[in-house]
């Protein structure tokens, strides 16, 4: 509660209808305006990261300036996932069912799939430049890791494998419904990531996220960006200070 301001802190008291957690934990963020990401860290004492944080992501991010790796560190190995796709109001998410064989390997140690959802315009920049979309993999790990690999959306030919994803998608509310998604067929054949230390886009903004961005986009048709669009026409985080990062070039395959 030390992050409440007096003034805030008697207001939740003087609302008596709740307590002051349960109030927070329905405290509402947006993309835009006074729930806006400046805003974020201002709406609830969990998100301080948010503001106060040094390794937030996105980023921008410059393969010229990255470092070769010291050693062959990270392997993303996708087949096919399975689970049900949501409208939750920020994104469309589709949560796998039970355990997933989809891994991440990050310095030895497996990180299970756990979801994928989408962004746009793109969160991360690749040589300053933004992309339409960006699909984030996340991935954890049996100690609570979190690796998450980040892809790139360029307009282009219709994707075969997110078809099933955007032909249609839930409205805010809408019941979710169940998909199978071929990852192996999604993702781009260049495996050539980016690989920083970074933090959730979200709040509470979390650090100590493996992030992996891949620097070989994937396309989508417009009629597919605009599908999303139409239900999140801007769902992204601006570009947060590197505070002297220094991404890893380094190929994800195996
Ligand atoms: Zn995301």
């Amino acid at each position: 509660m030390s992050n409440l301001s007096r003034p805030a802190l008697a207001g939740l008291l003087a609302l008596g209808l709740c307590n002051a957690a349960s109030a927070l934990e329905h405290a509402h963020w947006s993309y835009a305006g006074k729930t806006g990401p400046a805003e974020w860290a201002a709406l609830a004492p969990d998100n301080q990261l948010c503001k106060t944080g040094q390794q937030q992501s996105p980023i921008d991010l410059h393969a010229a300036k990255a470092r070769a790796p010291a050693s062959h560190d990270v392997a993303i190995r996708y087949g096919r996932a399975a689970g049900r796709l949501v409208n939750n109001g920020h994104t469309l998410e589709l949560d796998l069912a039970g355990p997933s064989d989809n891994l991440v390997v990050h310095q030895g140690v497996e990180h299970r799939l756990a979801q994928f959802h989408f962004h746009t315009p793109s969160e991360h920049r690749l040589e300053g430049r933004a992309f339409p979309m960006e699909l984030h993999l996340v991935n954890k790990s049996a100690d609570g890791g979190i690796a998450v690999v980040g892809v790139l959306i360029r307009e282009g030919r219709k994707n075969g494998a997110l078809a099933p994803i955007f032909a249609g998608p839930p409205k805010a509310g809408a019941a979710g419904r169940d998909l199978q998604i071929d990852l192996a067929a999604l993702l781009p054949a260049d495996r050539k990531a980016l690989r920083y230390t970074g933090s959730l886009t979200t709040p509470p903004c979390t650090e100590q996220v493996h992030w992996m961005v891949l620097e070989q986009p994937i396309e989508m048709s417009a009629g597919q960006i605009a599908a999303f669009r139409r239900l999140f026409p801007d769902n992204h985080r601006p570009v947060q200070p590197l505070n002297g990062r220094e991404p890893v070039e380094e190929n994800a395959g195996e």
